[in-house]
């Protein structure tokens, strides 16, 4: 961190207050049926929601419910859009809708 200058530092914060953080957000993901396979899932960022990420991770708002088994594949996988490609599942659009959702929600 000692190496960062400033406008790397104010670059860093306007990333940080533009992604969306919700614990409470994550805990309603967990255990519900991974979208590939069903099984009871974790919770997933979708990496490439936010192009420039810049190794940081995306919002809580870009997370999908993904099982253990899943969740390794695609991690290992490595090139996350092709992968989800290969499973004929969009999660942008999932994530999109679910939050949607959770915000719908008033309590
Ligand atoms: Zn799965
Ligand atoms: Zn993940």
């Amino acid at each position: 961190m000692a190496l960062l200058n400033s406008s790397h530092r104010n670059l860093m914060t306007t990333f940080r207050s533009k992604r969306v953080r919700s614990k409470k957000y994550l805990q309603t993901l967990r255990g519900r049926p991974c979208l590939v396979c069903g099984y009871g899932a974790e919770a997933h960022h979708i990496m490439f929601a936010e192009p420039n990420a810049m190794g940081m991770k995306v919002g809580d708002n870009w997370c999908v419910p993904l099982c253990h088994s899943c969740h390794m594949k695609l991690h290992a996988f490595g090139d996350e859009r092709t992968w989800w490609d290969l499973q004929g599942v969009d999660p942008k659009e999932w994530a999109k809708l679910n939050w949607e959702k959770f915000n719908g929600r008033s309590d």
